[in-house]
């Protein structure tokens, strides 16, 4: 008789190597216990003391701290879940979570790469191929055209005045906030796009750059999305990330706050059928920018996000877990009327970092005090005597509240701030608990340049 897909899902494998670190690892672990499989925990010589590595059924140290020695060593990471015996590689967020080539590298080696195909990241990681296969799905996208710019001086005029300045240039193969330039006029067109090439060639590699509307007041609302290999698409409610600094989130929410069901629902429902039109599995996330009432889809994002815990708690769904049944080959367990979102969920990130001047703060925690209670989450990895190092992304913890209405998830946010204690290292908290005091964010009047308002506001005061 021939197997269905549940019956031979899980064969595909029993262990997984997490190519990661710091809270994400801890998380997917978690999630991959919860399933019964067996992990095997990765580390650079700065992370020994990780928590996560003394509860995996194996912990390899695969090179020095640097993070291009370790956790962006593609081979070393391949001969570490050669040796320990993963069947999976699961990438987490950052690192090669977004690598085509690795993605390729894995299932060449015969392992399952627990996210969506090489070509598939492939087409999303390029901006441009992302916005034209968004556009051919009928996903709404900022205006401007789905081609990257010409050298003609002439050319790329006549592109900036038929979209109207001000315009963005932006890096085809840009991420993390940067190769993106604003040009409000035209007689700054030619400098801007002469300093991002420069830029783009040095940071990604590729020239290539792209100009869109710069959109001046809107918010920053994403879709999360999970797939499987069966055809089987669904979206798991939106999210506002607009609380930025640096092009970098630092507060995110679910649902986003005063949207109405009938304007995002035809939004999700295309970013769906993008998904089954590329072919895409595991989740992903649609990212777009939200102004006087219409959606621009900017970026997808083709791997876990360090945010998907507000969605979680406000859909109900383990998206961890989803995703790596999702690549065990399993159909997906949910169809789109199982889908309800309840309650509003805020998430806080938590940085090693100075309140005032964000820069780094690396040292040992002496003291540590979390708070806990009735829908509040914590995803960690640190503890007292942990020592924070200043190698990598300065993201500690992530603060989680759920509660029925948006009010009263900011309310017990506070409470949850109030609560919170590291001692030994600056982190951002009292700037967290002076945002979660505003009155404009308490109203939902903020857009994504509100936040660096906020900050020049109070540093002048
Ligand atoms: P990255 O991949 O570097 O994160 P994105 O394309 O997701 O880049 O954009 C990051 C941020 O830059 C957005 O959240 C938004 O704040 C700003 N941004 C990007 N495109 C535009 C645009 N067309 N108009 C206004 N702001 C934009």
């Amino acid at each position: 008789m021939p197997e269905t897909p549940e019956q031979s899902a899980t064969d595909r494998f029993d262990t997984v190597l997490i190519a990661n670190r710091g809270e994400i690892a801890a998380r997917i672990q978690r999630a991959c216990r919860e399933l019964g499989l067996k992990t095997v925990a990765i580390c650079s010589e700065a992370d020994r003391q990780a928590p996560y590595g003394k509860t995996a059924d194996s912990f390899l140290c695969i090179g020095p701290s640097t993070a291009a020695k370790s956790y962006l060593n593609q081979d070393a990471i391949l001969l570490a879940a050669r040796l320990a015996g993963a069947g999976a590689i699961h990438p987490g967020y950052g690192f090669l979570s977004e690598n085509a080539a690795f993605a390729d590298a894995v299932e060449k080696a015969g392992l399952v790469f627990i996210g969506p195909t090489a070509s598939s990241i492939a087409i999303m990681g390029d901006k441009i191929s992302a916005k034209r296969a968004m556009m051919a799905a009928g996903v709404p996208c900022v205006p401007g055209p789905d081609t990257a710019l010409p050298d003609d001086p002439a050319t790329i005029e006549r592109i900036a005045l038929e979209i109207g300045y001000p315009v963005i240039i932006k890096a085809a193969g840009g991420g993390g906030g940067r190769g993106m330039r604003v040009v409000p006029k035209a007689d700054v067109l030619h400098e801007a796009i002469a300093l991002t090439r420069e830029e783009a060639r040095k940071a990604f590699g590729s020239p290539s750059l792209y100009m869109e509307k710069f959109l001046e007041h809107p918010r920053h609302i994403e879709i999360q999305v999970i797939c499987d290999d069966h055809g089987n698409a669904v979206w798991l409610g939106h999210r506002d990330c607009s609380m930025q600094r640096r092009h970098q989130k630092v507060v995110e929410e679910a649902p986003a706050a005063g949207i109405a069901p009938d304007i995002i629902q035809p939004v999700g429902l295309a970013c769906v059928q993008a998904c089954l039109q590329i072919g895409y599995r595991g989740v992903g996330t649609f990212e777009f920018l939200y102004e006087d009432g219409a959606f621009y889809f900017i970026e997808m994002n083709t791997r876990l996000q360090v945010e998907h815990p507000v969605t979680e708690l406000t859909s109900g769904v383990d998206i961890v877990q989803a995703q790596i049944r999702a690549a065990q080959g399993h159909v997906l367990d949910l169809t789109q009327g199982d889908v309800t979102c309840e309650g509003h969920s805020f998430e806080c990130r938590i940085n090693a970092e100075d309140p005032e001047t964000f820069l780094p703060s690396a040292g040992v925690v002496t003291h540590l005090a979390l708070p806990a209670g009735p829908g509040i989450r914590v995803d960690t990895h640190i503890h007292a005597g942990y020592k924070v190092s200043p190698y990598y992304d300065s993201l500690i913890a992530k603060l989680i509240v759920h509660a029925p209405t948006r009010a009263e998830a900011m309310a017990r946010m506070r409470e949850a701030l109030a609560g919170t204690e590291v001692g030994g290292i600056s982190t951002n908290i009292p700037f967290l608990r002076a945002l979660f005091e505003d009155g404009a964010f308490a109203r939902g009047e903020t857009d994504i340049h509100y936040l660096e308002q906020w900050l020049k506001l109070r540093r002048a005061a």
